[in-house]
């Protein structure tokens, strides 16, 4: 089947019992065992697993083309649990440029012991391959990065890990697999805040990760998602699946927009520079282009003429744009990421970030245009 039906399809029928068509949410902790001890339904106790988010989990296993996906209460529980798959005589090369809270818990992760860590530019291939001749297990990927908008090669790098025997895992939160298929380009795993495009209307948090095909590293995550417990409620289970039964038409219709956006900020002359890999004097455009076959995506960021200040004061004059972090959702976003990012941020104080909604590009670039006088 094709992505738009499994977007709707996967994980889900009709109810048995009750012909429900929108599933039911099943919000029970514990399942009735059979007369001989069996639990004759598959369900056992509600960490361990739950039919709601067993219908999620199967959803993204089969829009990211994966065997088996295991979902958590936020993207972050989602990272920890990749990194739970690291000892800690083995290392995890991840890019500088990493959302802040990954590279967070990696500090964090490392400095008390669990593992070692390697930040390095993954747009520049030797230096990656280097790095993995030390005792590397795990190569973090995220692409495009955030907030610089950077490509990296996913297909050379999983072939560079992959000699070198460590495991690779590609936060594909930016791009969703509706633009682009880590599995395709060699990934083992695929790590999602489904607090952003999935979930896709703000209101939501949630992870996930997708296992391309490893019963053993399904098997360890699944161990650690029962373990360490951060698993989704149901109610957010459901709220995700039927997000994502529209991702396809809203990434597709967010990301035409930020087409739109992205021509006139750049024939604006208070914009300095714009982020963006559709844009073919972006340094990996040709790759962008390849490994992102559906698209470029929704998340723009541009420099203003001027300083920290300057940024600031365009951000405060935005009246559709909301001042908010976050990115994914149906309505568009202004940020100052350096803000945000705090004491290791490397991102340039004249940048704004922009997350651009299903509003239509005309009020949108209205909007930008009053703010950037
Ligand atoms: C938001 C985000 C995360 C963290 O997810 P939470 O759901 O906020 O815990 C990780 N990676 C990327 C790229 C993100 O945008």
């Amino acid at each position: 089947m094709k992505f738009e039906t499994l977007a709707v399809h996967a994980g889900r029928g009709i109810e048995a019992g009750s012909g429900d068509i929108s599933p039911a949410i099943h919000v029970s902790t514990t399942f009735e065992r059979g007369a001989d001890g069996s639990f004759p339904y598959g369900y056992s106790y509600g960490r361990a697993d739950n039919p709601t988010r067993r219908a999620l989990e199967q959803c993204i296993a089969a829009l990211e083309g994966g065997t088996d996906a295991i979902s958590f209460s936020s993207g972050s529980a989602a990272s920890f649990a990749v990194f739970s798959l690291v000892k800690p005589n083995e290392r995890v090369i991840a890019p500088i440029e990493c959302y802040h809270g990954t590279g967070k818990q990696l500090r964090d992760l490392a400095a008390a012991g669990h593992l070692q860590v390697s930040f390095l530019d993954t747009t520049q291939l030797g230096e990656v391959r280097t790095a993995l001749e030390l005792d590397a297990r795990l190569l973090w990927i995220e692409t495009p990065s955030n907030p610089m908008l950077n490509v990296s090669d996913i297909q050379s790098l999983c072939d560079l890990a992959h000699k070198a025997e460590a495991m690779v895992c590609c936060d594909n939160t930016f791009a969703t697999p509706v633009l682009q298929r880590p599995f395709t380009l060699g990934a083992d795993l695929v790590m999602h805040s489904s607090t952003k495009y999935f979930g896709g209307h703000s209101d939501v948090m949630g992870g996930a990760v997708a296992v391309r095909d490893s019963t053993e590293l399904a098997a360890q995550l699944r161990d650690y998602q029962g373990t360490a417990g951060a698993v989704p409620a149901p109610f957010d289970s459901w709220l995700i699946r039927r997000s994502i039964a529209t991702l396809s038409y809203r990434v597709l219709a967010q990301t035409a927009n930020a087409q739109r956006v992205v021509e006139f900020l750049q024939s604006n002359s208070r914009v300095e520079r714009v982020f963006y890999p559709g844009l073919e004097q972006h340094p990996a455009y040709a790759l962008a282009r390849r490994q992102m076959p559906g698209g470029f995506g929704a998340v723009v960021s541009f420099n203003i003429r001027g300083d920290a200040k300057e940024a600031l004061r365009v951000a405060a004059r935005t009246q559709l744009f909301a001042r908010a972090t976050s990115l994914g959702g149906v309505e568009s976003l202004i940020e100052h990421r350096a803000s945000v990012e705090g004491p290791h941020s490397t991102t340039p104080q004249n940048l704004l970030r922009l997350s651009i909604g299903l509003e239509h590009a005309d009020d949108l670039i209205d909007d930008l245009r009053q703010a950037l006088v």
